[in-house]
């Protein structure tokens, strides 16, 4: 199973979910890539055992450079310039080693600033990985690269960072199935399109999940169901927002017979 979970916006309910999916699943990897603001631990408790420090590279002049440009001209993100002498803009940095490698002079190096934290730890046969990237950091992309490569093992469920730009991209990257989380209102139909034309041109799988699906513009909620693979519905019960803000996930309790149909359907 390599499932991600994800959501047009924040503020759906992706979380709940993917956490949800977790526990009922138990023996999983819990990946929780929002890394701006990782929260999932809020809601699983985790033991944590483990802390390893990310670092971005990013280059730095070593000896002197014939100011040519090649840096410059191959860096797809403008993070490096040349004028009377090479800027790098280590923010805008993501490490892709180009400018080193195409340098015609070797007069770039490899600099490791520190980006970020991996903690990882566990909860019963659940083995749970959080990214932290530190604040001020601008890219979260290679944080999250960097842990779906060292620690997405099979299976494993992914909480995604909201929205459908970059960060999103790279979390699904792994996933061979995406759980889109909505709402039935004007901005989750909204943003589910662009969650499911994001989703589709990677060609990956897909299915919806409307979370207060009580909640909301019925018309809307039917809207979703005639246009997309809607393969769940939670309905708005005061309940689970109450344990929610208690640090505890009511769905499992609540929903386990749907949440397992629902783990069956990604598989
Ligand atoms: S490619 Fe190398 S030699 Fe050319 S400007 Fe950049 S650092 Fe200098
Ligand atoms: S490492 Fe990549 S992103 Fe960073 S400055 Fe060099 S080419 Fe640009």
């Amino acid at each position: 199973m390599r499932v991600a979970v994800g959501s047009g916006k924040g503020g759906t309910g992706k979380t709940l979910l993917s956490t949800a999916l977790a526990l009922v699943f138990e023996d999983c990897t819990f990946l929780d890539l929002d890394v701006e603001e990782p929260n999932a631990h809020f809601l699983l408790h985790p033991e944590m055992d483990g802390e390893e420090d990310f670092f971005m590279e990013v280059p730095r002049v070593i000896k002197q450079c014939s100011l040519c440009g090649k840096c410059a001209e191959v860096c797809e993100f403008n993070a490096i310039w040349v004028g009377k002498e090479v800027h790098v803009l280590e923010k805008l940095c993501h490490g892709c080693g180009s400018c080193i490698h195409f340098c015609p002079e070797a007069a770039l190096e490899v600099r490791k600033r520190k980006a970020g934290v991996v903690r990882s730890g566990k909860r019963g046969k659940m083995r749970f990985i959080q990214g932290v990237l530190t604040v001020s950091e601008a890219l979260s992309p290679p944080l999250i690269r960097y842990i779906n490569k060292n620690y997405a093992r099979e299976p494993f469920i992914i909480d995604c960072p909201p929205g459908n730009s970059c960060p999103f991209v790279h979390s699904i990257t792994p996933a061979d199935f995406v759980i889109l989380v909505t709402e039935p209102t004007p901005f989750g139909l909204e943003d589910l399109k662009g969650a499911v034309e994001v989703v589709k041109d990677l060609g990956k799988n897909f299915g919806v999940v409307i979370n207060r699906a009580t909640l909301g513009d019925e018309r809307i909620r039917q809207k979703m169901k005639e246009r997309f693979p809607v393969l769940m519905e939670i309905p708005f019960d005061r309940r689970i927002a109450e344990s929610y803000a208690k640090g505890e996930n009511l769905l499992p309790e609540m929903m386990g017979d749907e949440l397992r149909k629902l783990l069956e359907a990604v598989r």
